[in-house]
């Protein structure tokens, strides 16, 4: 298997028990969403986490994903309220003036923000309101166009409206505090919109701990990420097509297509992309997807996703194990087609600080396909150069060797790569014959298999990777 999944954790699949089921069905990152945050069960789950990976020999990792910009509605009655077409409705961001037809909305600047014939999404897209007018202080009027139930704290989404809003809440920040105070490996940012929101977490995580550095994975899932791309790809360690949020905020029928464009780039990039939202949905209630899921799933893998996500399917579903099961067998039978394999990057020689390595893990990368090699054996410092091969998609299996476990959980949302702990570097000659016993003895390799072995000379100095050697397992 070398696409990962992404298991979202919830009351469904939480009993160290079922995580326990989770991983051995195939879960590579379990996600802890900070939209529904509880810090006590939070910090069982980690420990939980922790445990099993120590007594499993797992490289598993936890992903924080915080809740971001998300706007909501207030508190409404049990029933709910239902919105009747063409009715109009008044929403405040002043709760003393909520009333029953006076919704209360958890945005303090959106009468000043909004204007006339802007959309408002509820739940999800599901109900449509247009703004007829605004007061500019507290009171914004819109005409329901598709109506519906709507109930309590539900979702806003205002795909024409220039938030005004920060990208990180007062909620999120005390997240970040609880996200770095607990070993996590990857942090999301949801909703972002310009590289300056990236750098603003990334320059938060500094002054609280400036050794300590969670890589951010940037969620794509608004118009104004989408156009600003390219420099979104390069400012964060990783991306998300959270294509729930994405598909409300721009028409649905140009998600496909962006997935697709946002996967390509990430690849060129080296930066891992996880599809997101949807994707077995069905087997929230079902033993079985649908059709269509299998088929997105398996276009998912085709399309070059480093991992694929499962949300309410793991994390408040009926069948989570199964789930998983489900679609590690889709992942497996699609990674039997050759079409996805060896992407080449042809190395950029002018202008890049990373030539030396970027040239010896592209040729490494060709050796690995041209030879047929088993494995490529990659000693990672910071990570760089395992990513950077795994970018390539080789066929071949990715061992990266790391001796810090932080380092190897994180290695682990990569495709392909299969992290392995080893602490004992000596000379180059040496410590090539050590990693290769190590992975001798795990069972990982035989006798006769061929390796391409790409790493920094001298092994036991961080730095990039200038050695390519190509052996038999003797
Ligand atoms: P969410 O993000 O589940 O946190 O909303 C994913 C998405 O919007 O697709
Ligand atoms: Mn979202």
């Amino acid at each position: 298997m070398k696409t990962k999944i992404v298991a979202t954790v919830g009351p469904a699949c939480s009993s160290a028990a079922m995580l326990k089921k989770m991983i051995f069905a195939g879960v590579d990152v379990f996600r802890l969403n900070f939209s529904h945050a509880n810090y006590d069960e939070f910090e069982r789950i980690i420990k939980d986490i922790h445990d099993l990976n120590k007594k499993l020999e797992t490289h598993v990792a936890i992903l924080a994903d915080l809740q971001g910009p998300k706007i909501r509605i207030g508190e409404l009655a049990p029933e709910g309220v239902f919105l009747k077409d063409g009715q109009t409705i008044r929403f405040t961001t002043d709760k003393s003036q909520v009333a029953e037809d006076k919704i209360f909305i958890s945005y303090q600047n959106f009468p000043k923000d909004v204007k006339a014939g802007e959309t408002i999404l509820l739940d999800d897209g599901k109900m449509i309101l247009r703004i007829s007018r605004t007061d500019g202080k507290t009171e914004v009027a819109a005409k329901v166009i598709n109506g519906g139930l709507l109930t309590s704290r539900k979702g806003v989404n205002l795909p024409n409206t220039r938030l005004s809003l920060p990208s990180l809440s007062e909620k999120d920040k005390e997240d970040v505090r609880f996200i770095m105070d607990h070993n996590f490996d990857w942090v999301a940012l949801s909703f972002v919109r310009v590289t300056s929101d990236i750098e603003g977490l990334i320059s938060m995580m500094n002054s609280y701990s400036p050794d300590h550095r969670i890589p951010v994975i940037a969620k794509i899932e608004k118009p104004e990420a989408v156009k600003n791309i390219d420099s979104i790809i390069q400012a964060a360690h990783g991306v998300m097509v959270a294509r729930g949020d994405l598909g409300v905020e721009i028409p649905l029928q140009n998600v496909p297509m962006i997935q697709k464009m946002i996967v390509k780039k990430c690849l060129a990039h080296a930066k891992p992309v996880i599809i997101a939202t949807q994707m077995m949905e069905g087997m929230l209630t079902n033993p079985r997807p649908t059709r269509a899921e299998v088929n997105d799933v398996a276009n998912s893998v085709m399309d070059g996703a480093d991992a694929l996500m499962l949300s309410g399917e793991t994390s408040v579903g009926k069948y989570p194990a199964e789930t998983v099961e489900t679609m590690q067998k889709i992942i497996s039978e699609v990674e039997q087609y050759d079409g996805i394999y060896h992407k080449n990057h042809v190395p950029v020689i002018k202008n890049n600080l990373h030539f030396i390595s970027d040239s010896i893990i592209y040729s490494g990368c060709n050796v690995a396909r041209e030879a047929k090699a088993k494995a490529i054996v990659s000693v990672a410092s910071s990570g760089y150069s395992t990513a950077k091969i795994s970018s390539h998609r080789p066929k071949a299996t990715i061992f990266g060797f790391a001796n810090n476990n932080a380092i190897l959980r994180r290695l682990n949302l990569l495709w392909g790569v299969k992290p392995v702990f080893f602490d004992r570097y000596f000379h180059t000659d040496q410590t090539i014959n050590d990693l290769i016993a190590e992975l001798r003895q795990k069972g990982l390799v035989q006798s006769g298999d061929l390796l391409v072995h790409i790493s920094n000379m001298p092994i036991n100095q961080p730095g990039k990777s200038n050695m390519l050697k190509l052996g038999y397992v003797e």
